[in-house]
């Protein structure tokens, strides 16, 4: 089942999402479809909020289907570590349309559970250093534009509001 994507605006992108618990058969088939949403939706990283749904869950493919073995199920993660220093655009399904330039640690190290509930660590570089950031990041409530300057945040924030007037968003 796909799913559609909530938009900035809807309080569940910025609610505290609650820890997974049951890791039974309706969890692998919430996984499935939050992987057949994400590439429906031509994204990297999904997030449970992102689909209205307040658990810490998230799924991440930043070969976008190429490599089966990336596609990585995080429910319940912490970062564990963050090294260096990465520049770079970033954007987010539920804030379609805007891209902005973002630094985000280049090394990042996480602890999560899998879909069976397995513990594993995991370090990502570069592209999915940024990905276990931003979507942990959406566990918590926080989007990235929340880590741009207050200038540029609300400009955003002003296009938006005015395509919500329009009926665009
Ligand atoms: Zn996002």
């Amino acid at each position: 089942m796909i799913y559609p994507i909530v938009k900035y605006g809807d309080p569940v992108l910025e609610t505290k999402a609650a820890p997974v618990t049951d890791f039974d058969e309706k969890l692998q088939k919430l996984v499935e479809d939050m992987f057949e949403s994400m590439y429906e939706a031509q994204g990297v990283g999904l997030a449970a909020p992102q689909i209205g749904i307040s658990l810490q869950l998230a799924v991440i493919d930043t070969t976008f289907k190429e490599d089966p073995t990336a596609k990585l199920v995080l429910a319940n993660p912490v970062i564990l570590s963050m090294e260096g220093k990465q520049a770079g655009q970033e954007g987010c399904l539920s804030v379609p349309e805007f891209r902005e330039n973002l630094a985000r640690a280049r090394t990042v190290s996480i602890r999560a559970q899998d879909v069976h509930g397995n513990w594993y660590e995991k370090t990502g570089e570069d592209l999915l250093a940024r990905a276990f950031q931003h979507e942990i990041d959406h566990l918590h409530g926080k989007l990235y534009i929340h880590h741009l300057s207050s200038l540029k945040r609300d400009l955003i924030k002003r296009k938006i509001r005015r395509l919500q007037r329009h009926g665009e968003w």
